[in-house]
């Protein structure tokens, strides 16, 4: 098998045999179970709080709403706003009095993206009213993307067709986000997973049996999508589920995704896609993850537990019942990538 040797920013050397045994990593914590029976956890995001310690991951009850979880994976908050599937994170949202921070979801009940805003000061999550998406049979995938000219935007996918709009957010003076169609372009097939490099201006969408996908993510960027990495069943197996960066320096790092049928993460160099390793997370302080789904990772530091980020995934089959989300201290995984095995 084809050993790969990839360069990367900080001028460590990351190698992985693209068939060998997948490197290991443990769960430092996991959060409590979602409320829903069968397949509910989906996708997580981390809010980073002025005071890390304080910082909550969200994750989604696709038959339900969304938690808000502390680092400890206790709960916070729990708000039964519908079937969200997938939600996103950013800070500082344009609009008059107190700052705020925003999350989105797509949102499967009532068809639209689901807004919630979050109280810095208080890390409190408010849900805001909807964005309808009116044409849209089922949304599926979402992300947002803060943009250098200062716009916020929200990506959505439809999960059939594979349609990706572009939304503009704004605040409307009336406790009200709006979101106006800026492009709308398709992958071809199941679509869900998506997130936005800020740094770059990069898009990074997951067409579940088929490819990851790149593509400016400014509304001006064009339609056509250029292939990032394979649904090769050998790196990266169906369906790619998540995708999450992990940055290193102004544009380098690494893209992580969702392995879901391999209960893997395919770890591919940000700026070249070469593929740089494979991780599972075993058996540890808590139980495995299989069957991966959603997944963030937020390399801010978080306080005494978790100083250099968190990688946080969801699992399938939580040991004690239900699915809930697994928390890894981020060190271990970039310690792997930065060290040849
Ligand atoms: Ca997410
Ligand atoms: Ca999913
Ligand atoms: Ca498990
Ligand atoms: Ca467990």
């Amino acid at each position: 098998m084809r050993q790969i040797l990839t360069p990367i920013a900080a001028g460590f050397i990351a190698v992985s045999c693209a068939g060998e045994a997948p490197l290991e990593l443990e769960a430092a914590v996991e959060t409590v179970r979602v409320a829903s029976n069968d397949d509910a956890a989906d996708d997580p995001a981390v809010w980073v709080a002025p005071n890390p310690q304080d910082s909550l991951i969200l994750g989604t009850d696709k038959q339900a709403g969304l938690y808000a979880y502390r680092l400890d994976g206790s709960i916070a908050q729990n708000l039964p706003v519908g079937e969200v599937n997938n939600v996103d994170v950013r800070y500082n949202f344009p609009m008059p009095g107190p700052a705020r921070d925003i999350a989105v979801a797509s949102e499967r009940t009532n068809i639209g993206l689901a807004v919630f805003m979050i109280d810095p000061q208080t890390g409190e999550i408010e849900a805001w009213p909807l964005i309808d998406l009116p044409d849209f049979a089922d949304p599926y995938g979402a992300c947002l993307y803060h943009s250098s000219t200062g716009a916020y935007y929200a990506f959505v996918t439809d999960k059939d067709p594979g349609t990706v709009v572009q939304l503009l957010l704004r605040y409307d003076g009336e406790g009200v986000i709006t979101g106006d169609e800026v492009r709308r372009f398709a992958t071809g097939s199941t679509t869900e997973g998506c997130v936005a490099d800020d740094r770059t201006g990069m898009l990074y969408i997951a067409e579940e049996n088929v490819a990851v996908w790149s593509i400016g993510a400014e509304p001006d960027a064009g339609t056509e999508l250029s292939l990032f990495a394979e649904v090769d069943n050998v790196h990266l197996h169906a369906d790619a589920e998540g995708v999450a960066i992990l940055p290193e320096g102004e544009t380098g790092g690494w893209l992580v995704v969702s392995s879901q049928s391999a209960n893997t993460y395919a770890v591919y160099e940000l700026e070249t896609g070469a593929p740089a390793a494979r991780f599972q997370i075993v058996d540890g302080l808590h139980d495995r993850v299989t069957h991966t789904d959603g997944l963030e990772i937020s390399a801010a530091s978080l306080g005494s537990d978790f100083p250099e980020g968190v990688f946080v995934v969801q699992d399938d089959e939580e040991d004690t019942g239900g699915q809930n989300f697994k928390i890894v201290d981020l060190r271990a995984m970039r310690t792997q990538l930065s060290d040849p095995q």
